[in-house]
């Protein structure tokens, strides 16, 4: 059932076809929405042109397209762009595209908030206030199209504020709307949802026919490393999590990208290598390392760069794939939730 004034990207392309059936008009005007909206990313119902104006009057008497506010724009010396938008009920929350030479991508938020806490992370101080629609994760994309004037964006992360598995619904419909060749028209494989690792929804992922990339935040080798930053581990523990991942990857296809942090003498030792080694022995995986931040909340120190090329030689020797990640828009908190919880 469709409600007075919602958001016309609420709607996925089969119940727009319904909401069309119901008013008498044809399935074909969904066509043409979904162009005017994702395509041509147009933002009033007046200038889609092909319609009837008893079709767009129609429309206008029942749905918005929202536009969130910006209120702050921080352009890094890298390119970076990061976005703090306020939505229609004074929420706040953080899109960042980040340009680089054969691709665009752009880092989307999932909710307000976050319940998680993990410890290395700003989103989760304040708590979790809500879940954002299906239509604020879409209007995220066709703003920042607007607003950096950049090349198309090819890639979409959901890494940004909230953890995109506990939103489950409504990342679907929005992923499947990024995916269509109807809707924004990205790949699959260019599209990667982030986790601190929910078990029981990476399984429920894996069963979508989505060949979509999973990133999960490991930050620890065992369940006593791991329960230092990830409280969500005492819940959902690692061997568990490694299962679930295996699941996804044999049902995907997929590599699992996972993120894990470096910290002096705790997460950075042959001890840790050894343990990852076996941990994800046989995985289609790769391994992003993180050093920690120095100046972050909790008090650990980040390895030397020399520990930390040797941790990764370690991990490569026992046969897991390692990179070093490479920090973008450090000079405009581009990390998640930096902004919103400064503003
Ligand atoms: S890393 Fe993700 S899941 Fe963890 S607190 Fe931050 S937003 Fe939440």
């Amino acid at each position: 059932m469709v409600r007075n004034q919602c958001d016309i990207r609420d709607l996925s392309y089969p119940e727009l076809t319904a909401y069309l059936d119901s008013i008498h008009e044809a399935p074909f005007h969904a066509d043409q929405v979904f162009e005017w909206i994702y395509q041509k990313q147009v933002r009033q119902f007046d200038r889609m042109s092909n319609l009837s104006s008893g079709l767009r009057a129609q429309f206008k008497g029942h749905f918005i397209l929202f536009e969130p506010a910006v209120l702050q724009k921080n352009v890094s010396s890298d390119g970076t762009v990061k976005v703090l938008f306020e939505l229609q009920d004074k929420e706040k929350i953080e899109t960042v595209m980040i340009p680089a030479s054969q691709r665009v991508t752009l880092c989307v938020s999932t909710q307000a908030g976050c319940k998680f806490g993990c410890r290395f992370c700003a989103s989760g101080i304040g708590g979790w206030k809500r879940n954002l629609t299906c239509a604020e994760i879409l209007s995220q994309i066709l703003a920042m199209n607007r607003i950096t004037e950049a090349r198309r964006i090819s890639h979409i992360v959901f890494m940004g504020v909230g953890e995109p598995l506990d939103n489950y619904d409504n990342l679907i419909k929005a992923v499947r709307v990024i995916n269509s060749p109807k809707g924004l028209n990205i790949a699959a494989r260019r599209i990667t949802v982030s986790t601190c690792g929910i078990i029981p929804m990476i399984k429920k992922l894996a069963e979508e026919g989505l060949q979509i990339e999973l990133a999960v935040s490991l930050h620890g080798f065992s369940d006593e490393s791991r329960n230092i930053l990830m409280p969500v581990n005492k819940k959902y523990p690692i061997k568990d999590l490694i299962d679930a991942c295996r699941q996804y990857s044999e049902a995907t296809r997929r590599q699992i990208t996972f993120e894990y942090i470096l910290i002096k003498g705790v997460t950075c030792t042959e001890k840790a290598a050894e343990g990852l080694g076996r941990l994800l022995k046989g995985l289609l995986c790769k391994i992003n390392l993180i050093p920690c931040n120095p100046v972050s909340e909790f008090d650990y120190e980040p390895p030397s760069r020399d520990q930390i090329c040797s941790f990764r030689d370690q991990l490569q020797r026992l046969g897991v794939h390692a990179t070093i990640r490479t920090p973008r828009g450090k000079d405009v908190s581009a990390a998640c939730g930096q902004l919103r919880h400064t503003i």
